[in-house]
């Protein structure tokens, strides 16, 4: 606290800022909502975090596909507010690509389109499980797949998939997150697929909304219009808990009441000087993968039926690639498509980049998406090093602690990386908001 003096002439304290880390969809939407005072600082040249769009030779690109589901009417009343009339709700066009054929999404509804043998596998296997082994030894993710879709489903889509987007034993995987993501459908629902009825409705995503224009970068952009001290270009590199400061890789050092930190949370573990060390050794196990992610700009319009297609098969390098040409017209040249396409890996391992581009390419070939590479306009290669939390035993066991020791030192770490979890645009909106309701209150 600063000494200062009232009008009156009379002694008081002033309150140090609300310190803000990282300029995401969670810190921009914590400043809108923090009626203390603040300084809000990114270490990128640009607000929006993961939200961010690149537009290169008229093509827009996002950090793959950023597609808005918004459940909660609050925060979909905000985003309304932000984006006005850009805003455009999509019912969900997606599909699974197996045994060289389009499946609609969800694939456990829908499997039926497969040859008949496979679908009288996957149907059998299904029953089994539901009738006799729910729930039977699901103690991990991959005994849950077999226990809730039976080893038939389990083995042509969702286990190579998982594998595929996770780059761990699935094993290793924990349940919190399950119930949330992954559409279980019912006996009676699996029947009709399998009779041919198309079941598309399941999930979180069936629908959608996307900007018309300006990619998903509109979203921050609105937001960070209406905050104020917003610093650019600063890294957080140093924060002492003793003396309640951060220092920049600019050398400033600023003093706080509070850290809202909204940085992955085992880099803010890194940076605090006087962490204890049992704290730093629980950090250790949290763990995220990585995914490179290959955007396209094609000279030719693509298919307009498809959103997004998941690819379990180990041939092809990607899990999935999506059109966003076709969530928004203006994310490509008039007769042109954008597309992203997902590769995942090991965090802190390293991949091929150019081969991986490659094998893309021919792939995208071979699935007749592109003729040749004379169809390809522009190429715009992202890397996204914390994507997807992994729920191992770590984050089970020693989240909730670490998190309860930093708040303790008036650190709140919040969002996908700081609270470490899998959630979505809507959520950082969230948490952003509630945190400045808890701090307005103090
Ligand atoms: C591949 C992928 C696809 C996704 N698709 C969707 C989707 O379709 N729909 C959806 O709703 N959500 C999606 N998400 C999730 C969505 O991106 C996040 O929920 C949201 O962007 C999280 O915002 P955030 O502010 O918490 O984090 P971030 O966007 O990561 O923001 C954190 C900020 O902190 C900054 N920072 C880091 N370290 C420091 C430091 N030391 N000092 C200062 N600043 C720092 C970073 O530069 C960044 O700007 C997806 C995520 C990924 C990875």
């Amino acid at each position: 606290m600063e000494a200062g003096k009232d009008q009156n002439g009379e002694g008081f304290k002033v309150k140090e800022p609300v310190v803000i880390l990282g300029a995401g969809l969670t810190g921009l939407s914590t400043a809108y909502h923090l009626k203390r005072d603040y300084q809000i600082f990114e270490k990128e040249d640009e607000a929006g975090g993961l939200c961010r769009s690149h537009i290169v030779n008229g093509f827009s690109f996002d950090y793959t596909g950023h597609l808005l589901f918004l459940k909660d009417p609050g925060i979909k009343k905000l985003v309304f507010d932000l984006l006005g009339n850009n805003i455009k709700c999509h019912s969900r066009k997606s599909w699974v690509y197996l045994k060289d054929q389009l499946i609609p999404f969800p694939f456990q509804a829908n499997f039926g389109l497969l040859p008949a043998s496979i679908a009288k596998e996957c149907l059998g296997d299904f029953i089994f499980a539901r009738g006799y082994n729910k729930n039977k030894d699901a103690n991990n993710f991959s005994s849950w797949l077999n226990s809730r879709f039976g080893k038939g489903l389990t083995k042509y889509f969702l286990r190579p998939y998982n594998e595929k987007m996770w780059r761990v034993p699935l094993s290793r995987i924990t349940l919190d997150w399950v119930e949330k993501f992954i559409p279980q459908p019912e006996l009676d629902d699996v029947v009709e697929g399998v009779l041919g009825k198309k079941k598309d409705k399941y999930g979180y995503n069936a629908e959608f909304w996307y900007p018309e224009k300006g990619g998903i970068f509109s979203l921050p952009r609105a937001l960070k219009n209406r905050v104020k001290n917003l610093h650019l270009n600063e890294e957080a590199v140093e924060i002492s808990l003793k003396k309640k400061t951060v220092r920049f890789r600019s050398k400033k050092e600023i003093s706080y009441s509070n850290i809202v930190s909204t940085m992955p949370l085992p880099e803010l573990i890194k940076i605090i000087k006087d962490i204890p060390a049992e704290i730093k050794t629980k950090s250790k196990g949290l763990s995220c993968c990585s995914v490179f992610n290959i955007n396209l700009g094609l000279n030719i319009q693509l298919d307009p039926n498809i959103h997004w297609i998941y690819f379990p098969e180990k041939k092809y390098p990607f899990y999935r690639y999506g059109v966003i040409s076709n969530f928004s017209g203006n994310a490509a040249p008039a007769g042109k498509s954008s597309i992203y396409i997902e590769i995942s890996y090991s965090s802190g391992k390293k991949i091929n980049k150019k081969h991986v581009l490659e094998d893309t390419i021919k792939r995208l070939i071979e699935l007749k998406v592109i003729s040749d590479k004379n169809d390809i306009n522009t190429i715009k290669t992202l890397d996204i090093k914390y994507a997807y939390v992994i729920y191992n035993s770590a984050r089970k066991n020693y989240l909730r602690d670490i998190l309860e020791y930093l708040e303790k030192q008036g650190i709140y770490s919040r969002g996908r990386y700081g609270s470490f979890d899998y959630s979505s645009m809507n959520d950082a909106l969230i948490a952003g908001t509630d945190i400045a309701e808890k701090l307005n209150a103090e």
